[in-house]
């Protein structure tokens, strides 16, 4: 997978990439990330990515000049590629959505900054994603969230490192509890089944403590995950205990 990044602060990228599951991805070939200086696609002397909004107000907007040329530049070398816009107005990136971007082969991730971009720029990207309902300084942390959640899942990358089937909201519920060593620690036991060897009573304790979690922080994930039988019949006793309570 080819991931492109679009950015004013092509140094902001240096660390996060060369460390951890984002360089060995990088080292094995699972993917390879390509920064563009937004400034390299600016014709002026200055170099100017930038101006005053239309209508007065506070801040600056990037202009849409040098981002389209961005685009245009890589279109031109691949005319496959999926454009990305970093948005608080997009929609919700979620693993889901991780998923299906994850089938992509290339990527251009395009940062905003300021104020924000020229509005006229959703008529040339693919779609707008955003991380969450909150503000951040520009696009940078979330294109870096994108990256970490899309490159974990290519094939190979994990390894042995972790099992991403069954992490929280891959199968619509939060993941279930994990210990280690010590087995007490200041008086909080690990729980005492998962010391007992039995792989399969561990298994439906994981299972069940998974669904306890999901109803008790996010009963809204509960809809729509796949539920057995059960399942079903634990979250039931969940609801009675609740109600005797
Ligand atoms: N003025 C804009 C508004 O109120 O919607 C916010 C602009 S923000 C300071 C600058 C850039 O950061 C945005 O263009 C976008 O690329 C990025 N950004 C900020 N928060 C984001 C979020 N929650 N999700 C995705 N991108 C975000």
């Amino acid at each position: 997978m080819l991931i492109e990044l679009l950015t004013l602060f092509p140094d902001f990228f240096a660390s996060p990439l060369s460390q951890s599951m984002l360089q060995r991805a990088q080292s094995q070939g699972a993917v390879e990330f390509r920064i563009l200086n937004l400034r390299d696609f600016t014709e002026d002397r200055h170099r100017v990515v930038d101006d005053r909004p239309f209508g007065g107000g506070p801040g600056m907007v990037l202009k849409i000049e040098p981002l389209v040329r961005a685009i245009r530049a890589v279109r031109n070398r691949d005319p496959e590629v999926r454009v990305i816009l970093l948005s608080p107005r997009g929609i919700l990136f979620t693993q889901e959505k991780a998923r299906e971007l994850a089938e992509i082969k290339h990527l251009l991730l395009i940062c905003g900054h300021y104020e924000g971009v020229d509005d006229r720029l959703r008529f040339f990207v693919d779609t707008e994603l955003s991380i969450g309902d909150y503000i951040l300084t520009g696009g940078e942390t979330p294109a870096l969230v994108v990256v970490d959640a899309l490159t974990r899942l290519l094939p190979g990358v994990l390894g042995g490192e972790g099992a991403v089937e069954e992490e929280s909201f891959e199968t619509g519920l939060l993941e279930y509890p994990h210990y280690t060593r010590p087995r007490d620690f200041e008086g909080h036991e690990a729980p005492e089944i998962l010391l007992s060897g039995d792989h399969q009573r561990i298994a439906r304790w994981r299972r069940e403590e998974a669904l306890r979690r999901t109803a008790e922080q996010r009963p809204d994930l509960l809809e729509k995950a796949v539920l057995e039988d059960e399942d079903r019949e634990f979250l039931a006793t969940l609801t009675d205990s609740l109600q005797k309570d």
